[in-house]
């Protein structure tokens, strides 16, 4: 029996200074979305700032396979996977049929919910087929946790005729915070993982959480700031902050005991302003689902496409002015 109909432990609800381990994540849950591992989940074409400076096109490819094996208390990724590995040969075809589908882009990004180089997620046995699917983009973003980062990683690369790219989940460096979000992970284990890529000529960006749970506002500006800094430190090229949502039973847990707010869009705008001033390399601000961010819906929309533009051109644009300022 799948452990996500159970009903969650008493001493997890409602209680903010409760340990979360994979069991209590696990039993938070609601239940999974159907998939078809024949088919990737999601496909799209989007613009980005591409490491040359030029807005270029970028198709993700939305991978349907198993379940990532950690259990971060943030992750709603889970919800698009399957409970067994897929067969061989099941991820080159769902590239195909996305890539029938999707106009031209010049780099593309598989995300699999997961770890590009979990061996039960994508099969070793697929990586050729995998490169030649991909044979004509510029770059090849691909997801990966750090305890993942060695020798799969280069064989990967040597399969590839292009640059590849892998995005690591920094998170945060708070040094309470980090720990609590189960990760299974450590500073110094992102710094390893980043080094030893781009040692072997493997570019990389790093995940950045906007108010994970049990800060408040501003200190969730003020750490994912330090977290872009740490990563830039690291070799990192480009970060991408993502504003900490709800969805996954846990987040909602926490939310209601009062340890997790999402973040307001103002601070998505503060935390782009000062990665944008760093100029360590570039920074995005991921704007899916943005809506639920804003505290006010006359500017909230004005606010969006400012960052989309902040996220385009890599420069600061002027603030949005609104009536609702007086009152903050
Ligand atoms: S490693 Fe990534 S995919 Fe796996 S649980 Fe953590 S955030 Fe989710
Ligand atoms: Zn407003």
């Amino acid at each position: 029996m799948r452990s996500d109909t159970r009903e969650p432990p008493a001493k997890y609800i409602m209680d903010a200074h409760a340990v979360w381990d994979d069991m209590s994540i696990l039993a938070a849950r609601p239940p999974k979305n159907q998939v078809d591992p024949r088919r990737p989940y999601a496909y799209l074409v989007e613009p980005e700032c591409a490491a040359n400076g030029l807005v270029e096109d970028v198709a993700t490819i939305f991978l349907t396979n198993r379940e990532c094996p950690f259990r971060c208390l943030m992750c709603e990724l889970w919800k698009n996977t399957t409970n067994q590995r897929v067969p061989v040969d099941a991820i080159p075809s769902q590239i195909r049929f996305a890539l029938a589908r999707l106009r031209p882009a010049q780099h593309v990004k598989l995300y699999n919910s997961g770890n590009f180089f979990d061996r039960q997620a994508i099969p070793r046995g697929d990586y050729a087929a995998i490169a030649s699917c991909v044979a004509a983009f510029e770059t090849v973003i691909v997801e990966n946790h750090p305890k993942l980062c060695g020798d799969d990683c280069l064989a990967f690369r040597d399969l590839l005729s292009t640059q590849l790219e892998i995005a690591l989940g920094l998170e945060t460096i708070h040094p309470e915070v980090l720990p609590r979000l189960n990760k299974q992970m450590t500073t110094e284990s992102f710094q390893r993982a980043a080094e030893f890529l781009s040692d072997h000529n493997i570019a990389t960006r790093a995940f950045i959480l906007l108010r994970p749970p049990f800060l408040a506002e501003s200190e969730g500006i003020e750490w994912a700031v330090r977290s872009m800094k740490f990563a830039f430190d690291a070799g990192v090229r480009c970060c991408s902050i993502i504003p900490t949502r709800d969805g996954n039973g846990a987040m909602e847990q926490l939310r209601a005991a009062g340890a997790f707010t999402p973040p307001s869009i103002r601070s998505l705008e503060a935390v782009l302003a000062e990665g944008l001033a760093m100029r360590r390399g570039r920074v995005f601000v991921d704007l899916w689902d943005s809506e639920r961010f804003f505290d006010c819906q006359r500017c909230g929309p004005a606010r969006r496409d400012r960052l989309l533009q902040m996220n385009l051109t890599q420069k600061f644009l002027p603030a949005v002015a609104c009536e609702c300022e007086a009152g903050n």
